[in-house]
């Protein structure tokens, strides 16, 4: 019979280690909220290798007393509390004081920090969780935390890491949420010695026109609102912004980047007629919450927090959305509205001046090319193609075109039980909550028979194995994580609303959708070609999943009319 042991210091450091960081950009996160939690107003990230090789991050900050260096990898050591009250008064990031340790268990880490004013600086270095002596350095004031050769220890772990690109865009969208966050810091981020992000003290439009381009932010609406405890600051891009993925929405609470579902559906509520199902708007949401109004310290990572009156805010939020959005200067869509009533009521009018009058464009529409069939084609805004036909012209949407077919071949390979999947030579792994494992656990067998494929893998982590074939090169944990999205606002609405979704409907849409060509994407004249060739089988005058036309024919006759050639 096996004995009971007490694991090592070592074994459970790696075991947290597990948890906490997933991947390079986790590294960021930690030491980037460490550096903002020591009042830092300059952060410098530098990354090696998408992060496998270095990541370092440098800061202004208050610094760390010498003898105090290898505290800050102690577990459970942490200079921001004190009893156990404090947890629930704390405002600071973090303080689950385990980060530094897991870190230093997994790689090897070097602290070099300097008090403000101090006339010398110390280092300290943590590798495998081995630690060095406290050394004398020339460390200028604030703190610099070095990690090097992420995993090194962990072979399975660094062979689940992805490509340098992929590392690198999480790292980016990390530094992007804490730049959002926090305006007034300037931040620097580095890959390989290349300048990627170089932001200087500023506010956060300034900051969201820079991520997220110059049309954005001059439309975005600005509203506050509070509701003793609570308020919030949010900043919303209309209705015509709308993304395909909820990663365009920002929550910060208290200044922290969160994901809470309660509060995406306050959001997806306010926007609820004016965004197609499937889509999500762009929102920045800054929401200040008493720190005894919230737990903080629920999940490893801290990305998800508990609220104690969340539907408060909830309900706080989604009235003051949807107001400002009705109370909205959505010029652009009013004209259209106007125009189109005076054009008249017929939709295929409608829908070219809606075509016509949307954002201006950025860039000119390709070249237009022959098809094979001898029309011509081409793409315009990145969004639309137009097609000559053999009466007319017609207007396609794009990604709606493109679900549509997707959808249709899915359903018919699904009816035949036989979705076309896609085997990972790697497996993804995915962080999962125990909830939502079991969400997961429960849905196994529809997700299946749907083409994803998962094992589990360690207490908290699930590798996808297998996706569906029509989802191309997405990201398969990123995937994997929307689908747990959904599965959960699927439980929320049943719960709430009492009437459960078809699931599956729900599912084949939502992959399609996800599948489909953005809108918005510069697409190549070969793959206008694929698509409309993919696409010749459907019936155009068809909808989209979403109810939305795919197609808008205008027949030489309407055009006729609207030129006044024709009574
Ligand atoms: P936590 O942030 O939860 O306290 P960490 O392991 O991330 O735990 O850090 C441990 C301690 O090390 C912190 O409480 C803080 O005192 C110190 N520390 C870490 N990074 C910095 C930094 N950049 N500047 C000043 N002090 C730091
Ligand atoms: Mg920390």
């Amino acid at each position: 019979m096996p004995r009971i042991r007490v694991l090592g210091s070592d074994v459970v450091n790696q075991i947290a280690a597990g948890e906490v960081i997933e991947r390079p950009a986790s590294v960021v996160k930690e030491l980037v909220e460490n550096a903002l939690d020591a009042g830092a107003t300059q952060v410098r990230v530098d990354i090696e290798e998408g992060g496998r090789k270095l990541v370092r991050v440098s800061d202004d900050g208050c610094g760390i007393e010498p003898e105090d260096l290898p505290l800050a990898f102690a577990p459970h050591a942490t200079s921001k509390l004190g009893s156990a009250e404090d947890l629930f008064r704390v405002a600071s990031f973090g303080f689950r004081g385990e980060a530094l340790a897991s870190i230093g268990a997994v790689s090897r880490t070097r602290i070099l920090s300097r008090l403000r004013g101090a006339v010398e600086g110390a280092e300290i270095v943590l590798e495998n969780g081995q630690l060095g002596e406290t050394r004398p350095s020339a460390s200028p004031e604030g703190t610099s935390v070095e990690v090097r050769n992420l995993f090194q220890n962990v072979p399975v772990r660094r062979k689940f890491l992805r490509s340098v690109e992929v590392e690198f865009d999480h790292i980016f969208e990390m530094v992007q949420r804490f730049a959002i966050g926090h305006p007034e810091v300037r931040f620097d981020l580095l890959h390989d010695g290349e300048q990627r992000l170089a932001l200087p003290p500023s506010d956060v439009r300034d900051r969201i026109r820079k991520f997220f381009g110059d049309d954005l932010g001059a439309a975005l609406l600005e509203v506050r609102a509070e509701a003793e405890p609570f308020s919030f600051q949010a900043y919303l891009a209309p209705p015509s912004f709308a993304r395909t993925s909820i990663r365009s929405q920002f929550v910060f609470l208290n200044g922290r980047f969160i994901r809470d579902r309660v509060l995406s559906h306050a959001i997806q509520e306010a926007y609820r007629e004016t965004v197609p199902h499937g889509r999500y708007a762009v929102i920045f949401l800054f929401l200040e919450v008493p720190p005894g109004e919230v737990d903080v310290n629920v999940h490893p990572t801290k990305l998800e927090v508990r609220f104690r009156q969340v539907w408060k805010v909830h309900d706080l939020l989604a009235a003051h959305v949807r107001r400002r959005l009705l109370e909205g200067d959505l010029a652009p869509s009013v004209r259209v509205e106007r125009y189109a009533e005076r054009a008249a009521e017929s939709s295929p009018v409608h829908e070219i001046v809606e075509f016509f009058s949307g954002p201006a464009p950025v860039e000119t529409a390709t070249a237009p090319a022959l098809l094979t069939t001898g029309r011509r084609y081409f793409q315009v805004h990145d969004r639309y193609i137009v097609e000559e036909a053999e009466d007319g012209i017609r207007l396609i949407d794009q990604h709606a075109l493109h679900e549509r077919y997707l959808l249709d071949r899915y359903r018919r390979e699904y009816d035949s039980a036989d979705v076309a999947r896609q085997r990972l030579l790697l497996p993804a792994s995915v962080e999962v909550s125990e909830t939502d494992r079991a969400l997961l656990e429960d849905h196994r067998s529809v997700l299946e028979s749907l083409g994803i494929e998962f094992d589990d893998f360690g207490p908290r982590t699930v590798a996808v194995r297998a996706v569906p074939a029509i989802v191309g090169d997405e990201d398969p944990a990123e995937l994997l994580r929307d689908v747990i999205e959904r599965l959960r606002e699927h439980g929320e609405s049943e719960r709430r609303e009492g009437r459960p979704i078809p699931l599956l409907d729900e599912a084949l849409e939502f992959l399609a959708c996800r599948a489909a060509v953005k809108f918005g994407r510069r697409l190549s004249l070969e793959e206008v070609e694929r698509l409309l060739s993919d696409a010749a089988g459907l019936d155009y005058s068809a909808t989209c999943a979403h109810g939305r036309p795919t197609a808008v024919m205008l027949t030489l006759e309407d055009l006729e009319r609207l030129f006044r050639r024709k009574g």
